[in-house]
């Protein structure tokens, strides 16, 4: 191997030990563009076999022509074989490469946000492949998703203390996409005593969220401009929140001054949160729960009418094979909302599906508007708050889309 700065400041920094992977010839051109991930069709698997690494070993990355690329974490079961965690020789995987991404990660949340209450690290947009942090004051709830991450666990949390020294921890390790990296599903302590619920502020609304019962990471950032955005056109209206979970966008609507609010959600747990949130605050709210094209079928069926209707359902496209079927779900739900409205009623509709193109969301309520005869018209585009950054060379970063669709008769 020729010697270079590189293989120096690897051998300087311990990474030189860790075992090789090669591309093929003219792999590296995705990676030199940005991108953070490898293919297991993309390595040279006859120079360095793929069978040979553990789920989550990590490895020194090279072209075909012996050129460092940077140090990767690999995992040979998965399609994505291989994630790029660093691309400088003198910063190998481990505690000092993640203190350090973690503090550039809090310099941005820290510039968009008065309060510690944020997604700390967004996985590849923060350079962090797998690792989702969401802090709440000095709680965090972290979720590993690949093997890679998995494996640097303790460096994690050792990380974590160095840059927000949290007082818990909680493991929120229950995502689908851990079965496909061969890894357990599960809810656990990490560090400290996790209390069950947390009290997050926002739109001036005390919301009590629920830690390890709750969804995903508990709450959702992600929504939290288009939530405040959404709230300024509540006053005075009738308004339907539907996946509401725990009362996001209804209670601030209801703090913003609608007269009703309605919350619909499939989880009994989400609407009772809900409902204590909102007596805390001294808020008005109703609750439906069941499934929601059922409600909103009967919702129709009774004639009810709203002002504001929002809707933000968990992903209907979760693989790219389900685009069909999904696509026709956003299409049905939307029309069901606009039957629901009433004139010169307002649809924000949101997707959080990345293989959902904005286009197609748009054009998906443009027609079921024709199919029920009503006119639409896009007038805000919202996506998702900036402490989910986009990763420009990675589409799969950017999938939130709210869109407020102002509703008349045709
Ligand atoms: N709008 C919320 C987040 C919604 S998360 C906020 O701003 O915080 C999606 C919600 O949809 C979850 O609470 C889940 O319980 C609910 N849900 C999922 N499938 C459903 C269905 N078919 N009918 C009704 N609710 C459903």
């Amino acid at each position: 191997m020729p010697i270079t700065d590189e293989t120096e400041a690897a051998a300087a920094a311990g990474g030189a030990d860790l075992p090789l992977l090669r591309l093929k010839p003219g792999e590296e051109r995705r990676l030199h563009a940005g991108h953070l991930w490898v293919y297991s069709n993309e390595i040279d698997v006859v120079a360095t076999p793929l069978v040979a690494f553990e789920p989550g070993q990590c490895a020194r990355l090279e072209s075909s022509k012996g050129r460092f690329l940077g140090y990767v974490y690999v995992n040979p079961r998965t399609l994505i074989a291989a994630r790029l965690v660093s691309r400088d020789a003198a910063y190998p995987p481990g505690r000092a490469l993640l203190v350090h991404r973690l503090k550039v990660a809090l310099a941005l949340r820290e510039r968009f946000h008065s309060k510690p209450f944020y997604r700390l690290a967004f996985g590849e947009s923060d350079l962090l492949p797998g690792l989702v942090v969401d802090r709440y004051g000095d709680v965090c709830v972290v979720q590993l998703g690949t093997a890679g991450m998995e494996a640097m666990k303790t460096a994690v949390l050792e990380a974590l203390e160095r840059v927000v020294a949290p007082r818990a921890v909680l493991w929120k390790n229950d995502s689908s996409a851990r079965e496909l990296e061969g890894l357990a599903i599960g809810v656990e302590t990490a560090q400290g005593e996790v209390p069950e619920s947390i009290e997050v502020e926002e739109g001036g609304v005390r919301f009590t969220v629920p830690l390890a019962a709750g969804q995903k990471t508990g709450w959702f950032f992600d929504q939290a401009v288009n939530r405040i955005a959404a709230a300024r056109h509540c006053a005075g209206a009738r308004v339907l929140d539907v996946f509401s979970y725990v009362g996001g966008f209804g209670l601030q609507a209801a703090r913003a001054g609608a007269r009703e609010v309605t919350c619909v959600d499939a989880s009994a747990a989400a609407l009772t949160a809900a409902s204590a949130s909102a007596a805390a605050n001294g808020l008005e709210l109703a609750t439906l729960k069941g499934e929601a094209f059922a409600v909103l079928e009967s919702l129709v069926e009774q004639r009810r009418r709203f002002d504001v209707i929002v809707l933000d359902p968990p992903a209907f496209i979760k693989r790219r094979k389900d685009h069909g079927k999904g696509l026709a779900a956003y299409r049905r739900l939307n029309q069901l909302a606009l039957q629901l409205l009433d004139r010169d009623g307002l649809l924000v509709s949101c997707s959080c599906s990345s293989h959902l193109l904005e286009s197609e969301l748009i054009e998906a309520v443009q027609r079921a508007a024709r199919h029920v005869d009503r006119f639409v018209q896009l007038v805000e585009v919202g996506g998702q708050a900036p402490d989910h950054p986009v990763h420009p060379a990675i589409p799969e970063t950017r999938y939130l889309k709210a869109l407020t669709f102002r509703v008349t008769p045709a």
